[in-house]
């Protein structure tokens, strides 16, 4: 409840991501509050080619406000094939046109665009590479960027991803390690594929093999699609020494192929139509759950940065804008239900809120 005498929140939110970008909107609907978003990139950025966007993604994006503008493609039915034959192992779920909730295949960058359009307009500092964070006891946090500058804010939300400076901070011992399995991603002009006979685009395929996978799938409604998502996966596949990158890195297509040689004549095409330079390596990195998603009283983790998962659940990004959501319901609660008592000890019970709600479903997963 908005409140003539509530002092304002300082909340500064670090990362542009999905996680960062559905804090700045929901928390910015709070009363009082004065938020800025850090980004260390220069620009709004969106690696990776596709995303899956399945029930609960539609449900807090419907929350934010912004089901409709996004669209998809529906991954119903998703095709099931045997990697080197072909053979369909599973022809998959019929598609529901009137399922709003869905699951559905979006570019990337769409999803990234349509939550950047709903974050009120200033928010967003770029060039700003978080590299400290000081807990000053009732005063707040400061914040460290590499250029020099620095903030005071009452609360942080760290939306900083998998290898998030934030979550250094309250758990320096935190082990990330790498999962053994390296994805590759890339989008095809669907008119580069037409000519494959028995490949149909206009709906999601899933190709198995022994230690990998291929999928192909339309981001955007059929038969609109220009683009058809391609993306691999090798498991087992043993670390690189030395890499401390994992997301985004342009490899060859020969380095790609040589790993798929031995599928289906169709799939080997479709490697072969990959314009040079297109493809983005993944390599998956995992932790523990966390036993706890915040510290200092004031320091909160959302989306990657709280529950590194490989990527593995496909839901990535629902999760970390249901933290989002559940963070700002924590805080409008606590300022609502504590009416006695400081502004940290009203944060500290914000974020323990949300702490007891979201820490239990990523413990579970
Ligand atoms: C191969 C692969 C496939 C996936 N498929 C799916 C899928 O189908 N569906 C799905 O929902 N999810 C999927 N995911 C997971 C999904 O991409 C992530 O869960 C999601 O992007 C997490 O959002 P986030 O905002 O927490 O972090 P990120 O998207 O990683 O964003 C973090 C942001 O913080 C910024 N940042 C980092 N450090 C700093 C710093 N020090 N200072 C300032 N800014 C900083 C980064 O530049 C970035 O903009 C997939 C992931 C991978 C790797």
């Amino acid at each position: 409840m908005p409140s003539a005498t509530s002092p304002i929140l300082r909340i500064a939110v670090i990362g542009t991501g999905p996680g960062g970008l559905s804090s700045a909107i929901a928390l910015s609907q709070l009363p009082d509050v004065h938020i800025r978003v850090y980004e260390k990139a220069s620009e709004l950025k969106s690696l990776g080619a596709g995303i899956s966007i399945n029930h609960n993604g539609w449900k807090v994006l419907e929350l934010l406000g912004i089901r409709d503008d996004i669209q998809g493609a529906s991954t119903n039915p998703t095709v099931q094939r045997n990697a080197y034959t072909g053979e369909i192992v599973d022809p998959g779920v019929a598609h529901d046109p009137n399922d709003r909730y869905e699951a559905r295949r979006v570019r990337r960058l769409v999803l990234q665009e349509a939550l950047y359009a709903r974050v009120p307009p200033g928010l967003i500092e770029f060039n700003k590479k978080l590299i400290g964070l000081e807990d000053l006891g009732k005063n707040g946090v400061r914040v460290v960027f590499e250029d020099g500058s620095e903030t005071i804010a009452d609360i942080v939300v760290g939306a900083d991803g998998i290898r998030s400076v934030v979550r250094r901070h309250l758990a320096p011992d935190y082990p990330l390690n790498y999962a053994y399995q390296v994805g590759w991603r890339t989008l095809i002009p669907a008119e580069r594929l037409r000519h494959i006979p028995d490949l149909p685009l206009d709906t999601t395929s899933w190709w198995y093999g022994k230690a990998k996978s291929v999928w192909l799938s339309p981001v955007d409604e059929p038969p609109k699609s220009r683009d058809i998502e391609f993306t691999c996966r090798v498991f087992n596949e043993p670390p690189i020494p030395g890499r401390t990158v994992s997301w985004g890195i342009s490899v060859s297509n020969a380095e790609v192929f040589s790993r798929f040689e031995d599928c289906d004549p169709r799939l080997v095409e479709v490697f072969r139509q990959v314009p040079e330079g297109s493809w983005t390596e993944f390599a998956a990195y995992a932790g523990p759950a966390m036993e706890n998603l915040m510290g200092w009283d004031k320091v909160v983790l959302v989306g990657d940065s709280s529950h590194p998962s490989a990527g593995g659940f496909g839901s990535g990004s629902a999760f970390a804008m249901e933290d989002s959501w559940t963070l700002a319901r924590a805080i409008e609660y606590a300022r609502t239900m504590v009416t006695t008592g400081s502004v940290s000890e009203v944060i500290g019970d914000a974020l323990r809120v949300f702490n007891e709600v979201r820490r239990p479903y990523y413990k579970a997963m």
